[in-house]
């Protein structure tokens, strides 16, 4: 079993840390999205510096290419892509489901490749197989995300998720019996917005023989604070949760670690980076703005990233006008940062019993204008 410690606790929120075989998340953790097992515009050695504990590859995207048998003939994700550090891969479900063209049976998944139109199936079992070849330390199960508001559609991709989660413990068990080092399996809740289906989903996870939980789906954003609270009070305190695919905004980093969640993983910060929208303490702003053209500030006094230590945002302005590959690069370490730290303080807030003051503080500030 995945070794986790819980140090501090307020409420549901925990600190705690992950013992991985390649090395300890100190949680609540923000994981980087390296999903084609790279960090969209920066190198795994900018990514160690601005903080980041651990990163969380795509299985949808590796299979597709290079193909899992390649990363484990190169040893394996961490020495792939040299990050050296904690590894975690999503299923590829979340993408799967999103092809306007997939064929879903209660076998698996039938969707062509979005580079070059191959037919592709996956199918828990062969799910657990790439995932193991792949090698990262945490594997999420393969599972069905429906992608409607219909409780009847949730209903039924629960159940399926749910018959999927069985098949794709049965091949983990199966696997980490001839493979070293081991890897984890974290069972995936899902139900939607609904409060009977997430409990029926987190019961039904938590009675499996799986090391953690990701906890999946869509959210309304005024809905998750108590969905997180039915979910994870139904989960086993002993074992870690990952709260897949949010931390766009602030505000669902600390309404996720309030409630419980150990781990986040989000592309919006890097993305959002590329396109010049950057977060400071204020707020998101756009670069790209002409009010920036002539100021010759650090986007932020207080960070200590490699743009805001070394540049102004009028050089950063004339980068993103200019469309020079820096700005991307900047930027992207900036925002990465700025994420990695927030959590980082939620952290250390909740060991030191200060997290309700710390929140109200930064969601005040932020979400002022
Ligand atoms: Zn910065």
């Amino acid at each position: 079993m995945l070794k986790f410690d819980i140090t501090h606790r307020d409420g549901l929120a925990r600190t705690g840390i992950i013992h991985t075989p390649h090395g300890d998340i100190e949680t609540p953790a923000f994981v980087g999205a390296a999903t084609r097992a790279t960090v969209k515009a920066l190198t795994m050695k900018e990514m160690r510096e601005l903080g980041s504990q651990a990163i969380l590859a795509n299985t949808y995207h590796l299979v597709l290419t290079p193909g899992p048998e390649l990363i484990k003939e190169a040893g394996g994700l961490a020495e792939f892509c040299s990050w050296h550090g904690p590894t975690f891969t999503d299923s590829g479900g979340f993408q799967i489901f999103s092809i306007p063209d997939v064929k879903i049976t209660e076998e698996g998944a039938k969707f062509k490749s979005h580079i070059n139109g191959d037919k592709f199936e996956m199918t828990p079992e062969s799910s657990m197989r790439a995932q193991w070849a792949i090698g990262a330390d945490i594997h999420m199960a393969f599972d069905h995300l429906a992608k409607s508001e219909n409780y009847e559609d949730m209903e039924k991709a629960m159940h399926r998720t749910h018959a999927w989660l069985e098949r794709c413990v049965a091949e983990h068990q199966k696997l980490a019996k001839k493979s070293t080092p081991e890897q984890y399996l974290y069972a995936v809740v899902q139900g939607g917005d609904f409060n009977d289906l997430r409990a029926e989903s987190a019961r039904f996870c938590a009675s499996q023989p799986v090391d953690g939980f990701g906890i999946g789906g869509v959210f309304v954003a005024d809905g998750m604070a108590e969905m997180l609270q039915t979910v994870n009070n139904i989960l086993p305190e002993n074992k870690p949760r990952h709260l897949l695919g949010m931390g766009q905004e602030p505000i669902d980093l600390f309404v996720g670690a309030e409630n419980g969640c150990d781990t986040f993983d989000c592309v919006a910060p890097t993305r959002m980076a590329r396109n010049g929208s950057l977060y400071t303490l204020d707020g998101r702003i756009n670069i790209k703005n002409a009010k920036f053209k002539h100021d010759f500030t650090p986007l932020m006094e207080d960070c200590d990233c490699e743009l805001c230590q070394n540049y102004t945002k009028a050089y950063l302005h004339h980068l993103f006008r200019t469309d020079e590959i820096t700005a991307k690069v900047l930027a992207s370490i900036h925002n990465e940062h700025f994420v990695v730290k927030v959590v980082d303080n939620i952290r250390a807030a909740i060991k030191d019993g200060t997290f309700k003051d710390y929140k109200k503080t930064f969601l005040e500030r932020y979400y002022s204008k």
